[in-house]
């Protein structure tokens, strides 16, 4: 059933303050186990929002499913092999801007049009595939397609796709998105305190007590915590995990992270962290797309997404940060060498 990886980043430390008006539930949302702690009202005020949170999620596991049919983005999915155009709803019209922004701002490697790719590779599926051969005399051919969010088109409510290579997937974004909606609607309840985290990915509004949240980030060759960070008020910490999530074939790793220009997973980076304020979405995009340019390439992505505090670690054993990050980093043991990289 996880269909994600888990715990990428683990909550360690909250500033905990008045225990009594804390309230703590825990959702599965497409196979991710999304946390939920509200402060500062009474548990009734809180388990109702909670309630509320609850239908959205439904929805969102729904409709935007990329592979379980029954929901808009499949329905849209379906329409786009005949370039049909189809009515899409408020709830899920947002994502495919978004994705069209990210798609843009990331120069092309946050594509969440490589769905029909990433389902060939076999990862639309609970479990990726054991023992059988990717097909990727498939592959290639979709690749050669060039599925791009430049090929989805959106007039109103009506959305058309010019290629029918399309497979619209908002697995890069969608936990990111799924907090985002999840604080809203809290907000719009009259709660100011809260912390939701999917997956280990975190969103914060408001105030935590006296301390501030303390957040592990976890290595992903020994998953010990390689540091961790003070998150502040309104932050969002994404980490976008290379390794959990693979299948193997002769010997030879294959992760769910497709580099659009090859149709071929990411090689070579491990995981990456990035914090925002206000905008978990952005912060779970901009993960997945500093993991796609790799090593070299990623402060100008960072740059171009407006990202400034960012980790990527590789499988030398490198640990990328940008100046802002490497402020931040608290490490309770020796402190291992970073690679401090502008972004420009
Ligand atoms: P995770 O959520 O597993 O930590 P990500 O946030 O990076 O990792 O999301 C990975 C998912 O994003 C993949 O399972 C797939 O659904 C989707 N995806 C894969 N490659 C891309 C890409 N280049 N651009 C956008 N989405 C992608
Ligand atoms: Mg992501």
């Amino acid at each position: 059933m996880k269909r994600v990886w888990v715990a990428a980043v683990l909550l360690m430390l909250g500033g905990c303050g008045d225990k009594d008006t804390e309230t703590k539930s825990s959702e599965y949302v497409f196979g991710t186990l999304v946390d939920i702690t509200v402060r500062g009202v009474s548990t009734e005020k809180a388990n109702a929002a909670i309630a509320e949170l609850r239908e959205g999620f439904r929805r969102m596991h729904t409709d935007w499913h990329a592979w379980k049919p029954g929901g808009e983005l499949m329905r849209l999915n379906s329409a786009c092999k005949t370039g049909e155009p189809v009515q899409i709803s408020d709830f899920t019209l947002p994502l495919i801007k978004d994705a069209q922004t990210y798609f843009e701002t990331s120069d092309g490697l946050f594509n969440a049009a490589v769905g029909e790719i990433v389902g060939a590779w076999g990862f639309h599926a609970d479990e990726p595939p054991k023992g059988r051969t990717p097909p990727f005399d498939q592959i290639d051919r979709l690749a050669a397609q060039h599925p791009a969010m430049t090929d989805v088109h959106v007039d109103g409510h009506t959305v058309t796709c010019a290629n029918p290579a399309v497979g619209l997937d908002f697995g890069g974004f969608a936990k990111g998105a799924a907090v985002d909606w999840a604080l809203h609607t809290l907000k719009s309840k009259g709660i100011a305190d809260a912390v939701v985290s999917a997956g280990g990915n975190v969103g914060t509004m408001g105030s935590h007590g006296d301390r501030p949240w303390r957040i592990g980030i976890r290595d992903p060759k020994t998953w010990g915590v390689i540091a961790s960070v003070a998150v502040a008020a309104n932050e969002s910490v994404y980490t976008s995990g290379n390794y959990e999530r693979f299948r193997e074939h002769d010997g030879v790793r294959y992760s769910h992270i497709i580099d659009p220009r090859t149709g071929w997973p990411v090689q070579h980076v491990l995981s990456t962290t990035v914090i925002t304020t206000d905008d978990g979405s952005l912060a779970d995009a901009a993960s997945t797309a500093l993991t796609v340019a790799g090593p070299d390439d990623w402060p100008r992505i960072a740059k171009r997404m407006g990202i400034d505090t960012a980790m990527l670690v590789d499988d030398a054993g490198h640990i990328y940060v940008t100046p802002k990050m490497a402020e931040r980093l608290i490490f309770d043991g020796p402190k291992p060498e970073l690679v401090v990289r502008a972004v420009e």
